[in-house]
């Protein structure tokens, strides 16, 4: 994976350009020293940098969505994933290049400005669509290695729309990035129907104060934590439109003195055409061969997956291996001294994952997983888990559930 893309930011106190990580959501403004969350109503819309001196032509912004996360794909007989950032041109002029190549990656994105310069093309392709076409390279890619996904999920997913800019002249366009001189011109009486920047930046992020709602306490977080602690109350927050919205705490062994926490979400998801609502149920279908005890027969059946980015084959592993396990967490009355690990995936981006998951579990995929293809998974609810693991040597054990997971896994998420 690449380096994080950044973003120019306009601090809402003090006007100061603040520069930040794509993924980042809490924001020290180094000049005026306010803290305040960042949360994105939509897809960020940024801008590249004009680098290109003009020549009489008017500046164009042709816009393109650009993906980042992991993508995961059920077939008849296997699971399949993958780390994909891509783009892809959101309007239907040929003339400009396809895609953004490399540039999101290699460039400063800056967050679109209402006084930015030039005309904004409207977006013609929907996000939807566009994670549509997402899906349909994410098969052509996989069609060698296994029979066509009827499932197929993009989780932990960073997707931006990013104005490219172009010089419209006479009888050329030229890349206002690089200067460079695109081949064909564009056709006689050609017309941008063009938004203007402040229009495009409609829906631009809202910033909040990190103070907790509850006590006035600051919060404490990780710049892409998406759940804030309060030291002074013991309480978690979840940060979204509506503003910080409290999160029940619960944990394993809440007593343990860990190395580190490292979250989970604990998902309710009502199925139709599946018998799923209990741990008997979930054990016959996916056809494992532990007999659960009586009192586990009947336990309600919840996915548990990571709440925070792993490399997509470990998030895999990781969500398997405590759905299978179905540990039954405690309430956390105080909150453990070392800082947890930073709760840096929605609970909707988890739940997106569960039918790779619950697909991946199972035993005898050829003969089971088509019982998958007709499944409907709808989101019910959810609940933050904290797992506690001790560091030894290289790695991150988990002693009562027999586990142990490499310590430098957790470092590549953080990029994503
Ligand atoms: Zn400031
Ligand atoms: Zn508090």
């Amino acid at each position: 994976m690449t380096d994080q893309v950044r973003f120019e930011h306009q601090c809402p106190q003090c006007g100061a350009p603040v520069i930040l990580d794509e993924t980042d959501r809490l924001f020290a403004c180094p000049f005026c020293r306010v803290r305040l969350f960042i949360h994105y109503r939509r897809a960020p819309r940024c801008t590249l940098a004009v680098g290109a001196e003009p020549a009489g032509g008017d500046l164009v912004h042709v816009p393109y969505w650009r993906f980042r996360g992991m993508g995961f794909a059920v077939g008849l007989d296997s699971v399949h994933w993958r780390v994909l950032d891509q783009s892809v041109r959101a309007v239907e002029r040929p003339l400009f290049p396809a895609n953004l190549g490399l540039r999101p990656q290699a460039m400063t994105l800056r967050a679109l400005q209402p006084e930015t310069p030039g005309a904004f093309h409207g977006a013609d392709l929907k996000r939807k669509d566009f994670v549509a076409e997402l899906a349909r390279s994410f098969e052509q890619h996989l069609s060698d290695e296994a029979t066509r996904p009827f499932h197929q999920a993009f989780v932990g997913e960073t997707v931006q729309l990013i104005y490219a800019p172009f010089w419209v002249e006479r009888h050329r366009v030229r890349d206002a990035v690089t200067g460079a001189v695109l081949a064909g011109s564009p056709e006689p009486g050609w017309q941008v129907e063009a938004e203007t920047a402040a229009s495009a930046a409609g829906g631009s992020p809202v910033f909040m104060a990190t103070l907790c709602p509850h006590c006035g306490w600051d919060l404490e977080g990780e710049k892409d934590a998406l759940v804030l602690l309060c030291r002074n109350c013991d309480r978690a927050w979840q940060a979204g439109s509506g503003g910080l919205r409290q999160l029940p705490l619960t944990a394993l062994q809440p007593e343990s003195d860990a190395d580190l926490w490292l979250p989970f979400w604990s998902i309710e998801a009502g199925a139709t055409d599946l018998d799923l609502a209990s741990y008997g149920d979930f054990i016959r279908l996916t056809n494992q061969t532990r007999v659960p005890t009586p009192d586990r027969e009947n336990q309600p059946f919840r996915f548990l997956v990571p709440a925070c980015k792993v490399n997509p084959q470990r998030f895999l592993h990781l969500g398997a291996w405590m759905t299978l396990e179905q540990p039954r967490p405690q309430p956390l009355e105080k909150l453990p001294r070392t800082l947890p690990h930073p709760v840096n995936l929605a609970p909707v981006e988890g739940f997106q994952s569960v039918l790779a998951v619950l697909a991946q579990l199972t035993v005898a995929k050829k003969k089971l997983l088509p019982r998958l293809v007709r499944a409907h998974l709808a989101f019910k609810s959810y609940q933050l888990v904290f797992v506690p693991f001790r560091g030894q040597g290289l790695e991150w054990v988990q002693p009562e559930l027999g586990f142990s997971l490499p310590a430098n896994a957790l470092h590549w998420g953080r990029r994503l």
